[in-house]
């Protein structure tokens, strides 16, 4: 027979705005030692505003923003949202070809024969765009107009009001190892990780290498410690299915990611992490 502490568990998890999909997972949380987190979307809002507009001298504001917005508007990415809203006048999406989203780089386009990148240093690179890299001063999106470097807008985010709470409250859980992985560049990755105390911080990293790290995590477990991975998810589903305990914001998160996952958080305030965990406890109580 099944006990009945899981159930309660369950149910009061799931009033709580805590989806959990199994017992096997309320149990498992009990043991969680290394806490894996996603940064955009996760620790910080994922709601982007855009700061700066910096256009190489042949271009304006406006022109280097228009570009932006071609390239971002079929993208559901938060950094895509930001962009389309600052430009703030319709685009003509029939105007948009070859229309390519490279996961963790950014965007490819082809508008009106001319070829429109937007992402990251590292989509600049794989394309063969030179740029004289400055200071980075945020999230930064580049731009390059038929392989030529156009400018960046700078965008920033915000860390969650809880987020700091929450990694104080996982510590004082049993917690001993806090890991933050993202694809962001690696002066935000490393300020917004050390402002929250986390042990490890990885940056720059491409969805495949998420999944490398949450392995090498895995290898370092003790014979019953636990791994679990928080995401909001746009491309993190590989890593939630690696995970012993797979979590996903369920507000902001993609439906393969709230597919993938074992735990849904309907909120997407991390410290509804620390409510499920409190349960497990309760219910391991009950329930042995
Ligand atoms: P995170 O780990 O922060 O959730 P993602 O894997 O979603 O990041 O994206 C990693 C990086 O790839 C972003 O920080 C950004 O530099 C770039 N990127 C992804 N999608 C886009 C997009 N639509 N437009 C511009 N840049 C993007
Ligand atoms: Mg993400």
């Amino acid at each position: 027979s099944i006990p009945l502490g899981f159930f309660g568990g369950i149910g009061g998890a799931s009033r709580n705005g805590v989806l959990i999909k199994g017992g096997n997972y309320l149990e498992a949380l009990n043991d969680v030692k290394i806490a894996v987190f996603d940064k955009t979307g996760t620790l910080t809002q994922g709601v982007f505003k855009v700061t700066g507009v910096v256009p190489e001298e042949v271009f304006s504001k406006e022109k280097l923003l228009e570009y932006a917005s071609f390239a971002e508007a079929h993208s559901s990415h938060p950094i895509a949202r930001s962009i389309v809203e600052a430009y703030n006048r319709s685009v003509d999406t029939e105007k948009i070809e070859d229309y390519e989203e490279i996961s963790g780089h950014g965007i490819k386009v082809k508008v009106e024969g001319e070829e429109i990148l937007a992402g990251n240093s590292k989509l600049m690179q794989r394309e063969g765009v030179a740029y004289s890299q400055d200071k980075i001063i945020g999230t930064v999106v580049h731009l390059a107009v038929n392989k030529k470097y156009a400018g960046y807008i700078v965008i920033s985010d915000e860390v969650k009001e809880d987020s700091a709470t929450v990694m104080k409250r996982l510590k004082e859980m049993g917690v001993r190892k806090l890991v933050m992985l993202t694809g962001d560049n690696r002066e935000v990755g490393q300020a917004v990780g050390r402002s929250l105390g986390l042990d490890e911080i990885h940056a720059e990293l491409l969805p495949h290498q998420k999944v490398e790290q949450v392995e090498r995590l895995n290898r370092e477990k003790g014979p019953k410690e636990k791994l679990l991975f928080a995401g909001d998810g746009i491309n993190d589903a590989p890593v939630l299915a690696r995970a012993d305990i797979g979590v996903a914001m369920g507000g902001l998160g993609s439906d393969a990611a709230i597919e993938a996952a074992d735990v849904v958080l309907m909120t997407d305030e991390p410290s509804k992490l620390v409510s499920a965990m409190q349960i497990a406890k309760r219910t391991r109580g009950i329930v042995w």
